[in-house]
């Protein structure tokens, strides 16, 4: 089944003249790594940020897993965020923690036991080669590093759907190619379902396995690159 599903989900900015996001369907498979490329201001962030409603939709359903997120009362839909984790551009580290405490951050807000939370924390420190630099603060790391801490915290709830916002575009290429790796690793290793948004073609093509393209708020696009199929 799906792991994602839009339908008919739509924003509009107040004071804006257009919708940033005409009524859009979209469906993720369970497992895929989907992307959606576009130009600026195309309205790829607003579409992703309407998955896990940083953003409301104004009109339409959105699904993730079995829950219908856009139905849900506020405390279940933080729960229901703990199944859906996020990473940034511009990473989106807490200045003022440590390593080890951006990544327990969210397993603190859910209330985990201390003793699972220095487990856990432990343990995503280590699938993202970053065990050394757990005392270590957001600006002591190398832009690379810092992302590699971001996933470490997207995972740490073990999410089943990882959202990815520009996360190479700060990177250079070199940086770009790790962090792609640990992606592609984190979807075939776990499991997760990777919905990830880039203007840049090249990121696409090295790591998803079907990409929407959006233009003016809209998906005038979807390909499938493991067969090259086109849908209108
Ligand atoms: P992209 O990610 O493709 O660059 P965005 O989703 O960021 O595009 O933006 C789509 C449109 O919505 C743009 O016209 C942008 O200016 C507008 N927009 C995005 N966020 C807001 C906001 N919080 N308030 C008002 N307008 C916004
Ligand atoms: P506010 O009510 O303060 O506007 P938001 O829901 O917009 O709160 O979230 C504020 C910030 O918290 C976001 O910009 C984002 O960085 C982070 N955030 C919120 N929810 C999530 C999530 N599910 N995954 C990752 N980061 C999140």
């Amino acid at each position: 089944g799906a792991a994602i599903r839009l339908t008919g989900v739509t924003k509009h900015f107040a004071g804006s003249a257009t919708a940033a996001v005409h009524p859009t369907d979209l469906a993720i498979e369970a497992g895929e790594i989907h992307g959606i490329i576009g130009f600026s201001g195309a309205g790829k962030s607003t579409l992703l940020r309407l998955v896990n409603l940083l953003e409301r939709p104004d009109a339409g359903l959105v699904e993730v897993g079995d829950d219908e997120l856009s139905a849900l009362p506020p405390l279940a839909l933080r729960a229901a965020r703990r199944r859906i984790g996020m990473i940034f551009q511009q990473f989106n580290l807490l200045h003022n923690l440590s390593v080890a405490e951006n990544v327990a951050f969210p397993l603190r807000i859910a209330g985990d036991s201390p003793a699972s939370i220095k487990a856990r924390v432990a343990e995503c420190l280590d699938y993202v080669g970053l065990s050394a630099k757990a005392a270590a603060y957001p600006g002591q790391l190398s832009g690379g590093q810092k992302q590699r801490v971001a996933i470490a915290r997207a995972l740490a709830p073990n999410p089943g759907v990882l959202l990815a916002d520009e996360p190479t575009s700060a990177l250079d290429p070199r940086t770009t190619q790790s962090i792609l790796d640990v992606l592609a690793d984190i979807n075939q290793r776990f499991g997760v379902t990777v919905l990830l948004v880039t203007h840049e073609m090249s990121v696409v093509r090295r790591l998803c396995h079907r990409v929407s393209v959006m233009d003016e708020g809209r998906i005038v696009e979807q390909i499938d690159l493991r067969t090259g199929f086109t849908a209108p």
